[in-house]
């Protein structure tokens, strides 16, 4: 991905987005939304600066259950839709029928088919036709993830734009947000889980360990991404 200059290292999330809505049309981009607690603080800004841009979700059919609970309070808070996709059946049928349900934990190779079936599959068909994609990811968030912009090119989708209004953004300005504006976050997130994904593939932390030390928590720091986000 290539950054693209007008976003800069110090730009807050109302400049990175009316950027980005410069160089595309509000109805043809979509919120990824995992029901992080980032996703929740740019939904919230979205809904003051963006009402008209879409939000969708992807049931991989191994959320937890709490993640699903905030999912239905951010329905009662804003009243808004959110377009779910879940994986191809066949696809998961042949993969449990083959490997069960933890073939995940046996390989590299195979948590990247599950997650290439259960994740990376949906979410293309999420974008196809879109413009640009809006993401909560943080360069604070782990290793993988600190070379962020603002606004990059997504060139795994054909060049749309990946706009990243919260890229700079620290641990503690996330949470003061998400208090100040009583943001129906996960319940787990008190149990010692500050990034949460699939229930098969997410621990709590222990103290002193990074924020995505209990994602695929048996793999090396550099592996820990699920796809989404190449
Ligand atoms: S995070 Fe785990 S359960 Fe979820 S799609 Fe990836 S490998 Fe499968």
């Amino acid at each position: 991905m290539s950054e693209i200059p007008s976003a800069t290292k110090a730009a807050t999330p109302e400049e990175i987005l009316s950027a980005a809505l410069k160089k595309v049309a509000a109805k043809d981009v979509v919120m990824a939304c995992s029901f992080s607690v980032e996703d929740l603080v740019v939904i919230d800004y979205l809904r003051k600066l963006a009402p008209q841009i879409s939000i969708f979700a992807i049931d991989t059919g191994r959320l937890h259950e709490e993640t699903y609970a905030v999912a239905e309070a951010l329905l009662q808070k804003y009243q808004l839709h959110i377009d779910w996709y879940l994986p191809q059946t066949l696809s998961l049928q042949q993969l449990e029928r083959a490997k069960g349900l933890f073939s995940m934990r046996e390989s590299l190779a195979n948590r990247h088919e599950c997650c290439h079936i259960r994740k990376v599959e949906p979410l293309n068909r999420a974008l196809v036709g879109k413009a640009g994609w809006i993401t909560g990811q943080r360069r604070a968030q782990s290793t993988t993830r600190n070379a962020l912009q603002g606004i990059e090119t997504d060139a795994a989708h054909g060049g749309i734009l990946k706009i990243n209004p919260l890229i700079d953004w620290s641990d503690e300005e996330v949470w003061s947000y998400a208090r100040a504006q009583r943001l129906p976050v996960n319940r787990l997130h008190s149990q010692g889980y500050p990034s949460i994904g699939c229930a098969p593939c997410t621990r709590a932390i222990k103290a002193g360990e990074a924020p995505r030390a209990g994602r695929w928590w048996w793999e090396n720091p550099e592996h820990k991404e699920c796809g989404l986000h190449r």
